[in-house]
């Protein structure tokens, strides 16, 4: 029998990317192998908050929402590879559209390639520590239904994103989101001033509407 090392199982709105606003059940996982400087999640990266828990028993908790759409999450979900395919396609069977967040230093396997799924991967940039670790093959690798996110602190994370688009052919959506705390007006303003347009800038809307909470 399958088991997953799971943090969290809750249900909110999804607060980032192209499906801002939905609602969603959130299935975290624990660990991570990355340490991002403003890593809003550390519960779920390291320490012992995690329950083991087989494949019937997550999905039992997942379908006590009666909401299709799940959002796996992390930590950094692609950790637990073995076991997250055949469960994701335990839930494709049953009809769940699953958004995929992961970082992009590990390639996602094929089962969230298929239409029931959105890949929405990370760009860690130079703020988080982490962006020697990403692999740019992988973003471009990305189908126009997935996204890449730059999660982005400062004039220099901003240069970097924009760096990246121009130097590699990208063919998915384009999020570009402010580490939380941050001002977004002067994000706004730097992609309207280089007609960034094909970038979408989004705040986390979780956090607008509960703040740095957990389960939320
Ligand atoms: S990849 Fe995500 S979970 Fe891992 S350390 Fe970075 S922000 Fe935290």
């Amino acid at each position: 029998m399958g088991i997953i090392r799971v943090n969290e199982i809750y249900y909110s709105i999804q607060g980032e990317g192209n499906a801002i606003g939905q609602p969603t059940v959130f299935l975290r996982l624990f660990a991570c192998d990355l340490r991002c400087s403003w890593c809003d999640t550390m519960y779920a990266v390291e320490g012992t908050d995690f329950k083991e828990m087989p494949h019937e028993e997550i999905l039992s908790e997942i379908s006590k929402y009666n909401c299709k759409n799940v959002c796996i999450t992390g930590g950094e979900p692609l950790i637990q590879r073995k076991e997250l395919v055949p469960f994701s396609e335990k839930l494709i069977k049953e009809g769940y559209f699953i958004v995929l967040e992961t970082s992009g230093h590990k390639k996602p396997p094929e089962v969230f390639t298929g239409p029931s799924c959105l890949i929405s991967m990370d760009c860690k940039c130079p703020s988080s520590g982490m962006e020697k670790r990403m692999d740019f093959t992988l973003f471009e690798q990305l189908g126009a239904k997935d996204q890449l996110k730059f999660v982005i602190k400062d004039s220099t994370d901003y240069e970097y994103a924009k760096s990246i688009l121009e130097e590699h052919n990208i063919g998915c959506s384009l999020i570009f989101q402010t580490v939380y705390g941050e001002d977004i007006t002067w994000l706004a303003e730097s992609v309207l001033r280089d007609k960034l347009n094909n970038v979408r800038v989004l705040p986390q809307l979780h956090k607008i509407i509960w703040g740095e909470k957990k389960g939320v």
